[in-house]
């Protein structure tokens, strides 16, 4: 067949099989050449949400850029005769055969993360295959979560607090910018929010590994988070995804106790806006994002995901890293974004873009070749004119 992307809203329901693969190896590629994380900082990394944006991104600058073995765990779709699969399937296959390529150990577990019998599968293979874990990267982003314990399936909302919500927003392909009013959440949104995207499960994970005693001296974990701007706290900080994101800083303080036992350290890392499968469902973000993106790249500033998550691991994850640390003792990797120097040009935009001057004020293109690239569309050297087999990559 000859794969398109299908755009719904605000996913793509196709993914191009060669490009997802071509989108990986430019990213190793990176890492490999240009990556400044160095070899031998790790030598076992457990990644949970390995399979796309910033989990897949930490995967290679560990097992490229640090030379470890990764064990990834993602839930994706295969595909069929007719239908593709996910991209985060055909990053995980791509990963793979350049990681066999290499010689280095990588193994991807698909299914739940959420689920004990995930966790059981997991621990099984790290005894089976490698001893012990150096570094738990935890970069799963996720709309639902059935709770391993009740077997109640939470949902989580991205909705503000407190009151209506009258914001700016962009319709991400018309490109059209309007107001939004954004029904605040309930309590039981709230709290279904941070059951999905809060600290519970990732506390889940340590205590798992600890218990069977999985994880080496000095044993690293790192899970992540965004604050970002004033301009999108209403729907982000301040919202459900915030409060979400509060109940990681408290994970991350009790993991760390439990880790003190070890010598280990539990992190949350505060990283920049990128465009991701899961950001590009937040309202309101698109429009930051292009603004942002147009700002950093004038300003010479602009990250990639890659890029950003090789600064990571090279300036803060590495042993006797100087970490860039915040009151709350969270990794600060955010710094360019909240330079006061973007700040304030994306602030003095933002009132005064349009549908007519978005062009111009911002990079909305940006945001859409970046959105069609998590499909494997619009990569350089991919022939998208060719006849693919969806299943051909196994
Ligand atoms: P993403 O959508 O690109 O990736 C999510 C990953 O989670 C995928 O590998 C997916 O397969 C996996 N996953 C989802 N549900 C799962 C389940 N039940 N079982 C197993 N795997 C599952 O997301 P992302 O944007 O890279 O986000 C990762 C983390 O980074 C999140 O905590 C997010 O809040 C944070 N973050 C994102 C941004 C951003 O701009 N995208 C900025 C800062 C921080």
């Amino acid at each position: 067949m000859i794969v398109k992307p299908r755009i719904r809203g605000f996913i793509c329901t196709t993914a191009h099989p060669h490009g997802c693969a071509a989108h990986v190896n430019q990213q190793i590629d990176y890492v490999s050449t240009s990556g400044t994380a160095t070899a031998a900082a790790f030598g076992n990394v457990l990644v949970l949400g390995c399979s796309g944006g910033y989990g897949l991104a930490s995967r290679i600058v560990a097992g490229f850029g640090c030379g470890a073995k990764t064990l990834g765990v993602s839930f994706e779709k295969a595909p069929t005769e007719n239908k593709t699969a996910s991209a985060g399937w055909y990053n995980n296959k791509a990963f793979e055969a350049r990681a066999s390529a290499q010689g280095l150990y990588a193994k991807t577990l698909d299914g739940d993360a959420f689920s004990d019998a995930m966790r059981a599968q997991v621990l099984d293979t790290i005894k089976a295959d490698l001893g012990k874990i150096d570094l738990v990267v935890y970069s799963l982003a996720s709309p639902v979560r059935r709770h391993p314990q009740t077997e109640v399936l939470h949902r989580s909302s991205i909705k503000p607090l407190g009151e209506v919500l009258d914001i700016k927003t962009v319709h991400v392909e018309k490109g059209e910018v309007s107001n939004v009013a954004l029904e605040p959440a309930t309590d039981e949104e709230v709290a279904d929010t941070v059951k999905v995207m809060g600290g519970e499960d990732w506390q889940y994970w340590i205590e798992a590994l600890l218990a069977a005693d999985l994880l080496a001296a000095n044993a690293k974990t790192v899970a992540y988070t965004y604050i970002g701007s004033e301009l999108t706290w209403p729907i982000y900080w301040e919202g459900t995804l915030g409060k979400a994101k509060a109940d990681l800083d408290r994970a991350s303080g009790e993991i760390q106790q439990k880790l003190d036992s070890i010598g280990g350290d539990s992190r949350v890392a505060v990283l920049k806006a990128i465009v991701s499968q899961a950001s590009a469902a937040i309202p309101v973000v698109p429009l930051y994002a292009a603004l942002l993106f147009q700002v950093m790249k004038e300003q010479g500033s602009h990250e990639t995901c890659i890029e950003h998550i090789d600064r990571l691991f090279a300036s803060q994850l590495q042993p006797a890293a100087n970490m860039r640390l915040d009151e709350a003792g969270r990794i600060r990797v955010d710094d360019l974004e909240l330079a006061e120097v973007v700040q304030a040009e994306v602030k003095r935009r933002w009132p005064l873009v349009s549908t007519e001057n978005l062009p111009q004020l911002g990079d909305l293109a940006g945001f859409r070749e970046d959105f069609l690239m998590i499909f494997g569309f619009g990569i350089e050297g991919v022939d998208y004119q060719a006849d693919v087999d969806p299943q051909s990559i196994n």
